[in-house]
Order: structure tokens, then sequence, then C-alpha cells
């Protein structure tokens, strides 16, 4: 037995009951693989095809029928054909009445059609109970058994009795239903296929965005800089130096974001008085994706810490290194050692080694398998108030590393200061600000707001209407 049958067979429940014939019309790609697993799941299958010649790659154990023939053999059909197609059923409206009809249909764009292909099933066949399910599976995952991608289907439909009758063939097969509610949820659900990490665009866009700023930016003023005053070629700097100068600015001014925009929610709900009014998109939709954004900083932080590791074996810094030592044995002087670099460097590394070791901790934690097992309060514990001391220290570490040279003349390049000063100011706003709303002053009439008090009720009955509203 090959790896993927024995998967297929890992996933089929007991099979020893009877279970009832399922129809399923169209005998193409995912028609054929859905019936192969339902085969091996032991359920009666019969195809309603427009051809009732059995080609070779029908399973074997299945019967294929003309679409009338087949559906009267079963009280549950399965709609595996295009949306474009189905007018055709039309005139099987009274054989397919009180029938279960599951609508398993994809669209090529989102939104494609003003309504649901579902709940367009159902206006072609009034008489039948119409359930969305199946879409999110691949017929290639059915057929190999594999199912790496999700287990989970989703289902909704109006008839309660159908749904949970679709949802226990889903269970049968080794799958997870997921009800989703009525057939209103099918738009959602023929969406979600279509979809390409929606909330990882803004902030791949945004890094991607930074990382160039920030390559041209150390560009000119780490190579073309020297290249032009000094006539040094220091072009090698962009394999190694540059990347990890990059990487902890990405790393830091991306951590901070993740928590602006609560604070920029705090200072909204103080301004408005109330909670009850609407955020602004932009500020939604950046909430969001904060998971997401901090999983982004959390890779350029490992990728700090990847480039700090081969420093040592460099060659233009072991170079540096022999020169140096060379120039002092050459010169017969040492140099005595200075605590205060000894300290400012070994506290910058001390802050750099504990505040990645907090991203690692908050990264581990946004894992669903991880906060699936802590309650809300033990998640927000760890993403806010660890998550403000991951900030923290890693704005420390950047500090630190500056040490006194923030205000030498020397650390500016025509007029342009360190990558890594520029890279302080969002999380150095973010840090100032929540240290300011921590004063009880705020923080008292926030909780409150927080709480569902208003300062100004007009808001709550403008927020009821606007609420009434939608709900019309
Ligand atoms: P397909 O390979 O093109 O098969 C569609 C089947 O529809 C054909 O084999 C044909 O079956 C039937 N058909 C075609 N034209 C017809 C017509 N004018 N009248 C009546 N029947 C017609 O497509 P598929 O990949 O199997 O997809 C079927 C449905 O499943 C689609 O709605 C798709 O969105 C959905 N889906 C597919 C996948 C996937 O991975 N492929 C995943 C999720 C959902 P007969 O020759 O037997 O009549």
């Amino acid at each position: 037995m090959n790896k993927n049958s024995s998967n297929i067979m890992a996933l089929a429940p007991n099979t020893s009951n009877k279970r009832e014939t399922i129809c399923i019309f169209g005998t193409g790609d995912f028609g054929r693989a859905l019936g192969h697993k339902m085969i091996q799941s032991g359920y009666p299958v019969v195809f309603g095809s427009r051809s009732t010649q059995k080609s070779s790659l029908i399973p074997k154990d299945a019967e294929v029928l003309s679409h009338a023939e087949a559906a009267q053999k079963a009280a549950i059909i399965i709609i595996a054909i295009q949306r474009q197609h189905y007018n055709f059923l039309t005139s099987l409206a009274e054989i397919l009445h009180g029938k279960v009809l599951v609508d398993v249909s994809n669209n090529l764009k989102i939104n494609q059609y003003p309504e649901s292909n579902a709940e367009y099933l159902a206006q072609l066949v009034p008489g039948a109970k119409v359930v969305k399910a199946f879409n999110t599976v691949s017929a290639w995952a059915l057929q190999s058994g594999t199912l790496d991608a999700s287990r989970q289907v989703f289902v909704c439909g109006d008839d309660m009795e159908a749904k949970q009758r679709v949802m226990d063939i889903v269970r049968a097969l080794g799958l997870t239903p997921l009800d989703q509610g009525s057939l209103l949820a099918a738009q959602e659900i023929e969406n979600y296929p279509l979809q390409l990490f929606p909330m990882w665009k803004f902030p791949i866009l945004l890094s991607l965005c930074l990382t160039a700023f920030f390559f041209f930016y150390c560009l000119i003023r780490d190579v073309i800089y020297s290249y032009v005053y000094d006539n040094k070629d220091f072009s090698f700097f962009i394999a190694i130096s540059i990347p990890n100068r990059i990487c902890p600015i990405l790393a830091l001014i991306l951590l901070a974001l993740v928590y602006l925009p609560g604070v920029l929610a705090a200072i909204i709900q103080l301004y408005r008085g109330t909670k009850y009014r609407r955020f602004p998109d932009w500020l939604d939709k950046w909430m969001l994706c904060r998971k997401q954004l901090g999983l982004v900083a959390l890779a350029f932080a490992s990728l700090h810490v990847l480039y700090t590791l081969v420093i040592p074996i460099r060659f233009f810094v072991r170079w540096r290194m022999n020169s140096q030592i060379i120039s002092q044995a050459l010169n017969n002087k040492t140099e005595p050692l200075n605590n205060t670099y000894a300290w400012l460097s070994d506290s910058y590394l001390a802050l750099g080694i504990l505040g990645f070791f907090l991203f690692v901790l908050l990264g581990i934690t946004s894992l669903p398998s991880v906060s699936n097992n802590v309650n809300w309060r033990e998640f927000r514990f760890v993403q806010s108030k660890l998550g403000y001391l991951t900030l923290i220290l890693c704005t420390a570490h950047t500090l630190v590393y500056g040490g006194n040279r923030f205000l030498s003349p020397s650390s500016y390049r025509w007029y342009l200061p360190n990558a890594y000063m520029v890279s302080l100011i969002v999380p150095c706003i973010v840090l100032v600000v929540k240290f300011v709303l921590i004063f009880p002053c705020l923080d008292k009439p926030l909780t409150r707001i927080r709480q569902g008090w208003e300062r100004n009720p007009q808001y709550s009955e403008q927020s009821n209407y606007i609420i009434n509203k939608s709900a019309v």
C-alpha cells in the first residue's frame, strides 16, 4: 500500500455502519475526488452525468447514471459543476424537490456575482434545501489524502437538519465541519479560497518599503559617502553590514507599529469620551494585522541574531582587529581597559539577548495551538505587558548601542544621522505616549470608558442609531 492510500485509510472512520447513498452531479476532477473519498468512507456513490458511459477515471464502485436517474437514488446531491452550467437544474426541479443540494462551487474572482453561487442555486431550485460546503478543500487534497492545507470545511445553510446531515458526512470523511450559519454566509465562504494572505499584505508591503528606504539610506551613508570623501570602497558592506543594520531597525520599528494603533485608539477614545463609536477604517485594519506585523518583526530580529553571530568570522572584522593589534605592537603602546565602554557593550548585548528572548516568547504565544490554551487575561498579559517590556528592552538595546555617539557631529554624514537613530523615533513616541497614558488622570477615565462609561451620552444615541440602522 502506498503512502497516500495509507493516509486515506487513516482518515476514514469506521465503515461498518451502512451509510446512505450520495449522489454527485458532475464527473469532473472534484466530483471524482469527492466520490472516491466517500466510497472510502463507506458511502454508496452514484454519479449524475451528461454521459452515462463509465470512464476508467471514475471510482469502480460508483454507478454513473443520467442526472434525473441518479437524483432519484439519493436524498443528498452534491453539485460538482461550475456555476455557469447550473441552468439545466431547473428542468429537474420536480425531482430535486425536498432534496439536500450541496453547493461546492468556487469562483474565479472575489465577489464575482451579486449573489453567492449557493444562493443562486437556491433561487434556481426553490424546493430544494441548499447547503454550502466542501469548497475550501481541493480535489487534489481529497484524492491524495494528504489534506495538508486545512481539514476545515465551512458549512452554511438555511435548513438546520440539512446542514446537520452534510456536517455528519464531512465528519465521516475525516474532516472538520465549521458551522458558519445561514446561506447568507455563502458569499464569504466562496471568497475564502480566493484570498491570498489578506492579513499579511500590509505588513509585508510596509516592510518591503522600509527595507528599500533603509537600504538606500545606509548605502548613501556607509558606502557612497566613504567613497566620495575618503576614496574607500566599502561596497562589500552590502552583503552583511547593511543587512545587519536594516534587520534590527525593521524589527524595532515594526514592533513599535504593533503597539502604536493601541495607543492611538486610547487617545481617540479619550478624546471622544466613549468606546461606542467606530474607529476609522485604517485604524481598524491596522489593529487587525498586528499579529502579522509582530511576526514579521520577529523574523527581522531573528535575521539580526544570525547576522550578528557571523561577525567574528568576517574577513573585514578580523583584518581590522589584526591591524589594531599590530599598530599597538608597532607603537609599543597598549590601550587600557575602558570600563565605561565595557559596561556599555555588555549592557547593550544583555538588553539585546533579553529583548530577543521575550520577542520569541511573544511569537510563540501568538501560535493558535498556544493561544488556544490560555485564557483571555493571560493572552493579554503576554501580548500587552510582556510586549511593552520587549519594546522597552529592544529600544534600550538600540539606545545603549548608540552610547554617547548621538550628539557627536562625526556620526552625521551629509547631515544624515545614523540609521539606528532614525529607527528610534517611532518606538520612543509609542513608549512616551504609553507612559503618559499610565498617569491616573488619563488611565482612570480610559478604564471607565472601556468599561462602557460615556462622557457625553449623545454619542451612545448616535451609535445606537447607527447600530439600529445597520441591523435594519
Ligand atoms: P471540472 O473538472 O471542469 O468538472 C465539472 C463537471 O461539470 C464536468 O466534468 C461535467 O461533468 C459537468 N459539466 C460541465 N459542463 C456541464 C454542462 N453544461 N451541464 C451539466 N454539467 C456540466 O470542474 P471541477 O474541478 O470538478 O469543479 C467542479 C466544481 O467544484 C466547481 O464548481 C468548482 O468550483 C468546485 N471545486 C473544485 C475544486 C477543485 O479542486 N477542482 C475544489 C473546490 C471546489 P459530466 O461530464 O459528468 O456531466
